[in-house]
């Protein structure tokens, strides 16, 4: 390991995910402090990064490039430029995510054919059920009305107007939000599997207020509106312009996987003289009193242990991890912190010749039978599959050989239960047999397949979070500590709000920890989230 001069500050960084590369090119940038880059993991993006299989790049869920942050858009575009060609027809250069749009803010352009480049993607992604596609969001039209029949259409439509005269009072649950706003017909069909596949626990068990808080603006009344009044609007009205603030999503996107952009930072990181060690973990926490002096690090090829002296200390590991380094006096901050819940998650790269089961239902226009869509909600009662990812349509540059389709079957788990502790063949078996029997692929297409776990790849709202704020109390009792990103809050982070905490966690730092508690603010009124809209 590399040492810094004698008078040089250290800052030791725990994990090179977003988070902690940001901080870690922001203190070169900003500072003369030498970042310390300590992650686990043999390759650096955390879970926003791309695993390479064979030369076919998975992207641990799909990760859509958006922030609202002007500042946010400038840097990833410092790092990642804009491929030109993705201007297209000469509009303006806006992105829109979440019904939100915006401008690109583009700070210099590349050429289309480099490939240190982002691109601009349109979303398509619908729901399957019943074996069929609907529309995401859903929309009340002749091809909702002929998926789900006439009479179960009208069945969801009394069930809808009944939850609007008969409320349930008091609203406890999230299976009351839901039957409340949307009745309790289209809350069984659309939102209950779902919402309790990703998060392994009964609608009844969620707070409505957790409702509240993450699945804002889905109504269904707007739905009809917008659906009753379509056939009434002008052709200006109903173009492109006129939806795309609403319904049509474009989003920024590395061309070889969103990993790409988190190895270009490090490499920015290493030639500008910061450290980043692989294949290494934080084990240990040396403090006096509130101030952090070293940290305890294993070299997990050798297996070597060595102690790092810091001025600072950034941890984006996860909560549960870091506070009983810290060794608290107060029990119940130990209690809290061991139990914070989490969804861990698995996918399945599956490399297919074709997906012959859909050229049936008309889904697709591909010769090989891939269908259109980024990713697909799975919404079929009976397989376990939660989404579907087609990577070619993220960026045809994440497919070695054109001809195929690379599909990523993503799993909503508990590290240690049944899926998660079958061995990868027998999994990857279990995954194509899915496909296969909801009627999307024959398993002779199945040419090869990986898997990949993801432990603690959400921190969930349940149980003993409701207690946080006494380990974030605690925490924040560091004088040197900075705890940031996804796990290191506790945060449903998407990478802005990492990064976002990283860059307010780097000018505390600078400014002698003045406006440290600050970073907590970052996405904490923050309403869209990647997988509950898949509900809408
Ligand atoms: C399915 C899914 C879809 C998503 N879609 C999007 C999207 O569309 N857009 C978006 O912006 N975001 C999306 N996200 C969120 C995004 O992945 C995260 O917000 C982002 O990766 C968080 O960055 P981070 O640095 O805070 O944490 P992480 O990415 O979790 O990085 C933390 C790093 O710390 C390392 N580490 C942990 N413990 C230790 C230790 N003891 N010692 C050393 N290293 C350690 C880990 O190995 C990891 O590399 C999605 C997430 C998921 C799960």
């Amino acid at each position: 390991m590399a040492v810094a001069n004698e008078h040089q500050k250290i800052a030791v960084i725990a994990g090179a995910g977003p988070a902690g590369l940001t901080a870690a090119l922001e203190l070169l940038r900003r500072s003369d402090i030498k970042p310390v880059v300590i992650e686990m993991d043999g390759q650096v993006g955390g879970i926003s990064r791309t695993v390479n299989y064979r030369g076919n790049r998975m992207d641990i869920g799909g990760h859509r490039f958006f922030s609202k942050s002007d500042w946010v858009m400038r840097w990833w575009q410092d790092i990642l430029p804009v491929a030109e060609e993705q201007d297209t027809a000469g509009n303006p250069l806006k992105i829109t995510y979440q019904r939100q749009s915006r401008d690109l803010l583009p700070s210099r352009r590349a050429p289309s054919s480099a490939d240190a480049v982002m691109l601009i993607r349109q979303r398509l992604s619908r729901i399957f059920y019943r074996r069929r596609f609907f529309d995401y969001p859903l929309k009340l039209n002749a091809s909702t009305v002929r998926n789900m029949g006439l009479l179960e259409t009208l069945r969801i439509g009394l069930s809808y107007g009944q939850a609007q005269f008969s409320h349930r009072l008091p609203e406890i649950s999230l299976e009351d939000f839901f039957v409340n706003r949307f009745g309790d017909r289209l809350y069984r069909t659309f939102f209950k599997d779902y919402t309790e596949k990703v998060w392994g626990v009964r609608c009844q068990e969620i707070s409505a207020e957790w409702g509240a808080q993450r699945i804002k603006g889905l109504s269904v009344a707007k739905a009809l509106a917008h659906a009753v009044a379509r056939p009434f609007r002008s052709g200006e009205e109903t173009s492109q312009k006129a939806t795309e603030t609403s319904l049509i999503e474009r989003f920024l996107y590395p061309k070889f996987g969103p990993g790409q952009m988190w190895e270009t930072v490090a490499q920015q990181v290493a030639d500008q003289g910061g450290d980043i060690h692989l294949r290494h973990r934080v084990v240990g926490v040396e403090r006096q009193g509130q101030d952090i002096k070293a940290i305890d690090v294993l070299d997990l090829a050798t297996g070597s242990s060595r102690r790092i002296p810091c001025d600072f200390f950034v941890s984006t590991m996860p909560v549960s991890e870091l506070t009983p380094m810290l060794k608290p006096e107060d029990g119940d901050v130990i209690r809290i912190a061991n139990h914070l819940p989490y969804r861990d998650f698995m996918t399945v790269g599956l490399l297919l010749k074709n997906m012959h089961g859909l050229r049936h239902s008309g889904s697709s226009s591909a010769n090989n039978g891939m269908p259109p869509d980024n990713w697909i909600y799975i919404q079929e009662p009976d397989v376990k599959i939660g989404r579907l990812q087609i990577f070619n349509n993220w960026s045809p540059a994440l497919v070695a050989d054109p001809k195929t389709i690379w599909l990523g079957l993503e799993y909503f788990c508990k590290a240690g239960d049944e899926l998660w502790s079958l061995s990868d063949d027998r999994f990857i078996d279990f995954a194509a047999g899915e496909l296969e029997k909801i009627g999307m692929i024959q398993r002779s297409a199945v040419m090869d397949g990986t898997v990949v776990r993801v432990p603690k790849a959400y921190p969930a709202y349940f149980g003993e979070y409701s207690e946080f704020g006494a380990v974030r109390d605690y925490l924040e009792g560091f004088s040197n500590l900075y705890p940031i990103g996804r796990n290191g809050m506790h945060r449903y982070n998407n990478q802005d709000h990492s990064m976002l905490a990283a860059n307010a966690a780097v000018s505390a730092m600078l400014k002698g920890g003045q406006g440290k508690s600050d970073i907590w603010q970052i996405n904490a009124e923050e309403d869209y989230h990647e997988e509950i809209e898949a509900v809408a």
